[in-house]
């Protein structure tokens, strides 16, 4: 690209500040405008449901870059600037106010949103959402306050909320219509391991039913009514329920969207000089043959380095296995490609299912198609390789924790 190039990185988010890093790694000398509407510069969100939930993960921890780096490295982050619209055909962007930013080539790194329980009651005052960093400050603090907890949505943030709630010494009962936690996660056999975690922890789950009205005086919550009619007592309602990704920039120009804004394995969209990656991109995924979307941490920290490449005009196939952890209580879990019911017929353990420290190996027509290491490390890279390898395994030996993983 020229010296005198403009790219523009909209979503100030963990994609979009690694996208900005790669640019100037691989020699990117043009101009480079990071644009986010929050006021934090990029950070990251895992540590917000738990250690910085817990008061244990100090708030410098959290950020993708020191605050001095932005400067030194010509990247001109602009916060709490919030861009309305996107015109591919005359190369800008228009920020809230009316100024327009001009590109060669644009980044859409602008993430997903909570998506809201719609019932009357949603908008009282103790039902509490968690995506941003002061999201995650007004929970904790909520949390120390509040006798009873109502988590509606057995999904990942619902139950690590849940957890952390549990720590702070709250009551906690988990509404969910699906017949178990991470059920869209993971199918209902492992995601009983979790469920059990938390019950043993005295969570009560209220599988099968849904929140259908949320109640209260004075503007506070007090109560939430399920679908078979209980009436559950909450000081406080914790909203889990999946993310929406930010397309409407996308839309509104008119690039292909669907589930999230449509890319190639590049992560170029329908709009030539326009890439996404991180929780909006729906792309191409080589290794899975169709386009995928993955709300991952992974996703973002190599999504956005990826898109970088592709926007200099490297040769970019972004096919990097699906990667994804949680810690909750002293569970430690990771997993590797997407072990969503539907994906396997079968499962080989490997380890301790009942002492919570084993492997899972998720196998599809007798190759490994996903895995997932409870309590178990430095694994995770080999399960990949694994499942990039899509070889036939022989069961006795996968179930062998003498077998490194690697021989398999
Ligand atoms: C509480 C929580 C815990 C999580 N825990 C885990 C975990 O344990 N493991 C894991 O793998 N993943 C986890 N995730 C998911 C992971 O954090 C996300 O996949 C990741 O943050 C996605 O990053 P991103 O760069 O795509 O976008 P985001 O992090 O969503 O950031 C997008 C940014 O773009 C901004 N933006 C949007 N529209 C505009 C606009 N028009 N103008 C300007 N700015 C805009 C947004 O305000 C936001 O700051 C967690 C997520 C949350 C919320």
């Amino acid at each position: 690209m020229p010296a005198e190039s403009t790219f523009v990185i909209v979503g100030a988010s963990l994609a979009g500040a690694k996208a900005a890093e790669t640019l100037r790694a691989e020699g990117f000398d043009g101009s480079i405008v990071l644009l986010g509407e929050e006021h934090e510069r990029p950070y990251e969100r895992p540590p917000l449901s738990k250690g910085y939930l817990l008061g244990k993960d100090d708030k410098s921890s959290i950020y993708v870059h020191e605050e001095g780096w932005y400067a030194e490295n010509g990247v001109d982050l602009r916060l709490g600037v919030r861009v309305a619209a996107l015109d591919p055909g005359a190369r800008q962007v228009s920020l809230d106010g009316g100024e327009t930013v001009a590109y060669d080539r644009l980044l859409l790194t602008t993430g997903a949103a909570p998506r809201r329980l719609n019932v009357p009651g949603g908008d009282l005052d103790g039902v509490v959402y968690l995506r941003r960093v002061s999201d995650s400050e007004h929970l904790q603090a909520a949390l120390h306050g509040a006798g009873r907890v109502v988590t509606v949505g057995a999904g990942w943030i619902g139950l690590e909320v849940t957890a952390a709630a549990r720590e702070a010494g709250c009551e906690v009962t988990v509404v969910e219509p699906e017949a178990g936690a991470l059920h869209r996660h993971l199918g209902p056999e492992l995601g009983e391991v979790f469920a059990d975690l938390h019950r043993e922890h005295g969570v009560v789950f209220r599988f099968g039913e849904s929140v259908t009205e949320l109640s209260g005086s004075g503007g506070q919550v007090s109560e939430a009514t399920t679908s078979s009619g209980a009436v559950l007592p909450a000081d406080l309602v914790v909203v889990g329920i999946g993310a929406i990704p930010s397309t409407g920039l996308a839309a509104g120009a008119g690039l292909d969207v669907a589930n999230g804004v449509i890319a190639d394995a590049g992560l170029r969209t329908s709009a030539h000089e326009v890439f996404a990656a991180g929780d909006v991109a729906n792309a191409f995924h080589p290794l899975y043959g169709k386009h995928i979307r993955v709300e991952h941490w992974a996703n973002a920290l190599n999504g956005g380095p990826a898109a970088a490449r592709s926007m200099l005009g490297q040769g970019v196939s972004y096919d990097a296995v699906p990667y994804f952890y949680s810690d909750q209580y002293d569970l430690g879990m990771e997993t590797a490609g997407l072990p969503e019911p539907g994906s396997y017929d079968q499962i080989v353990y490997r380890g301790n299912r009942e002492a919570r420290e084993f492997i899972a190996f998720c196998l599809s027509r007798g190759a490994v198609v996903a895995g997932m290491n409870v309590n178990v490390w430095d694994v995770n890279d080999d399960i990949q390789a694994l499942i990039r390898s899509r070889r036939q395994v022989d069961q006795a030996r996968l179930a062998d924790p003498g077998v490194p993983i690697a021989d398999l």
